[in-house]
């Protein structure tokens, strides 16, 4: 959109400047987004030390239920409390939400038991990985079935690769395989800088639960 004359000549230097850099930075943008025509299923891995791994799962969750599409979300490993997310999520239409696993190691204390859920949890979630009907598919907290060796890779990568073409993947967890990473589309390693549990902070609701 180009100004009138009259408009542009009360623009000060700095605005003109201004002015003349965000034009030619849309030009650029615009350029991009021009570019990519492709439409595919992704997978997506959310790993690193930092906060917002699982949250940002369930918020792409939150964006395909708003299209009316179905998503599926599996969580292998259980925490000691339940998040808001699947309170609220897991009420709506075109969700399913399944807590597979038994809590951390640490916590239980029994490893085949862990294996156990972890195994029934991952049959399900091959169904998914097969239903294209379902858009996403979470794996929250993946990654660490792979770490404690609970799951191999064998099983999780081709089950992956040969999902439907238009379904998206979203895997989260810390320390993610190296093969996993190789195998995403889009790779997000959140760095912690700070985080208010080490402040003494306990989980919040509705930031950390
Ligand atoms: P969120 O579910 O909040 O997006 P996350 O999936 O990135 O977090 P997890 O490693 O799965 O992180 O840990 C889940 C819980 O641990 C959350 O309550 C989160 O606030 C907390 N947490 C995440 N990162 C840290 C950290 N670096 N130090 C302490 N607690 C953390
Ligand atoms: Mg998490």
């Amino acid at each position: 959109m180009s100004d009138s004359p009259s408009e542009t000549a009360t623009l000060s230097e700095e605005e003109r400047r201004h002015k003349a850099r965000t034009a030619k930075h849309k030009k650029v943008v615009d350029a991009r987004i021009a570019a990519a025509k492709i439409d595919k299923g992704l997978v997506l891995v959310l790993t690193g030390n930092g906060k917002g791994k699982s949250s940002s799962a369930f918020g792409m969750v939150a964006r395909t239920l708003g299209y009316g599409r179905k998503a599926a979300v599996f969580q292998f490993i259980k925490g000691k409390e339940d998040v808001g997310e699947r309170a609220f999520l897991s009420r709506q239409e075109g969700v399913t939400w399944e807590n597979c696993g038994e809590g951390f190691t640490w916590e239980t204390q029994n490893r085949a038991r862990d294996i156990a859920a972890a195994r029934a949890g991952w049959e399900k979630a091959r169904a998914a990985l097969a239903d294209p009907d379902i858009s996403l598919v979470v794996l929250d907290e993946l990654t660490y079935l792979v770490t404690y060796r609970y799951l191999e890779l064998d099983e999780i990568l081709p089950a992956i690769r040969g999902r439907p073409p238009m379904q998206h993947v979203v895997i989260t967890g810390r320390a993610a395989h190296e093969e996993l990473l190789e195998l995403a589309d889009t790779v997000s390693a959140i760095r912690d800088e700070k985080h208010a549990f080490r402040a003494g902070v306990r989980a919040q609701v509705g930031i950390d639960l």
